[in-house]
């Protein structure tokens, strides 16, 4: 499959890699839109959240596992930080593997809600 998350998961593509285990993988955006921008992705290819099934739906608890242990090597757990995932072309997904970015570091704003 083409698609540059599963390139990076298996290394032929390098990141900057903040955590890794057996079901996640957790690097730097390449295009940081904070001090703090991770991307955390499921080592399986799923293309987004509307497409998890009863068989990968498991793979939440580690996502979220992650998102606080990246907060936490990041040094931005105690300050607050934002969880964004873009679901779909409308919501501006431009890669199709699912994955949840981290950001922080500084104040965000706007808030949409
Ligand atoms: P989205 O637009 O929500 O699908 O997010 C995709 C994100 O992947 C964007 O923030 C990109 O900057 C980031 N990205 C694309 N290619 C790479 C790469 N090779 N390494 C790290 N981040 C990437
Ligand atoms: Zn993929």
């Amino acid at each position: 499959m083409d698609c540059i998350f599963c390139k990076i998961i298996s290394g032929e593509i390098p990141a900057d890699r903040v955590l890794e285990t057996d079901e996640i993988l957790a690097f730097h955006d390449i295009h940081p839109a904070a001090p703090v921008h991770v991307l955390i992705v499921p080592k399986k290819h799923v293309d987004s959240i509307q497409a998890l099934s009863a068989e990968t739906l498991p793979l939440v608890m580690p996502l979220h596992a992650a998102i606080r242990e990246v907060a936490e090597r990041t040094g931005i757990a105690g300050k607050g930080y934002r969880v964004i995932s873009n679901i779909g072309e409308g919501a501006g997904q431009t890669v199709m593997h699912l994955h949840y970015h981290v950001l922080g570091g500084r104040k965000l704003g706007p808030k949409l809600l």
